[in-house]
């Protein structure tokens, strides 16, 4: 039975890796037998560590995902380097906080090509190799309780997860034919540096964790178990789906 979550053999593509939840996931599935292919802007050496610890294999593309040279680049360094792709996690993200109203045409412009755009066509490269590899392919996206929620001061945020939740469902409808599994994952409110000023905001901090049935923040090992699965054959009749792992908070 455990062999179904086995990723032996599997080459696995990480964006954000460097950190978060992109490192937890980076390492889990090097742990469960993948070889990684992070894709960061900023430099990966303490995640790089932690997989050679692990006597997994890694190595990095040095690059901004919002650069539309970078699925190119990113597909040729993973084939040069381990010769096929079987995993995609589309992990980097960022966000911007101000009111609706002053909210800037920029902040708006780059939060999109970063959560969102970038997402689209990096699977679509990552797809396009799948196919002509002949092979089984696993996507997880990360969305995120604003794709289920509106949330506050964050609008461009929400808008490019809740993009996600639909991108996920469209995608999937597509590529399920070509064996491509396409589902996503919503971290609840994780302990990550996404969230440090939440979390140095006393009364916001003391509102959420409230809410939490599980009463604590997230951590990047809670992602682990759901990326692995999403990422291998167990979940083979798995698609377009967006699973939370939240701690409870969408069930209060
Ligand atoms: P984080 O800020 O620690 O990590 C974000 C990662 O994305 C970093 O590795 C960063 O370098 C990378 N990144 C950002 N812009 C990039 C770019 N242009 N090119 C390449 N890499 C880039 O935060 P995290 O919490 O680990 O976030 C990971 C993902 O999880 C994000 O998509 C985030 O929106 C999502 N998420 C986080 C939470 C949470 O509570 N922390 C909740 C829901 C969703």
């Amino acid at each position: 039975m455990l062999n179904m979550f086995n990723l032996e053999g599997k080459v696995a593509i990480v964006t954000g890796c460097n950190t978060g939840l992109g490192q937890g996931m980076a390492l889990a599935l090097v742990k469960a037998g993948a070889k990684v292919v992070g894709v960061n802007r900023s430099n990966p050496d303490e995640t790089a560590a932690l997989i050679k610890e692990a006597n997994g294999e890694f190595v990095n593309v040095m690059a901004d995902v919002a650069d539309s040279n970078t699925p190119n680049c990113v597909l040729s360094e993973a084939i040069n380097q381990f010769g096929r792709v079987d995993i995609l996690i589309n992990n980097a993200g960022i966000i911007r906080r101000n009111d609706a109203i002053d909210f800037t045409e920029k902040d708006w412009d780059e939060v999109m090509d970063v959560n969102l755009k970038s997402v689209f066509f990096l699977s679509q490269a990552f797809a396009k190799q799948v196919i002509k590899q002949g092979s089984y392919g696993n996507i997880v996206n990360i969305a995120s309780m604003l794709s289920y929620q509106g949330g506050i001061r964050v609008p461009s945020y929400t808008a490019s997860k809740s993009g996600i939740l639909g991108l996920t469902r469209l995608l999937a409808n597509e590529w399920a034919k070509d064996g491509i599994n396409v589902n996503a994952i919503a971290p609840g409110y994780m302990a990550t540096n996404n969230t440090e000023a939440l979390r140095n905001d006393e009364s916001r901090s003391a509102e959420i964790l409230g809410r939490i049935p599980a009463g604590r923040w997230g951590e990047a090992d809670d992602v682990a178990g759901p990326v692995v699965f999403l990422s291998s054959d167990a979940s083979r009749y798995v698609n377009g789906y967006t699973l939370a792992v939240d701690g409870g908070w969408l069930a209060r």
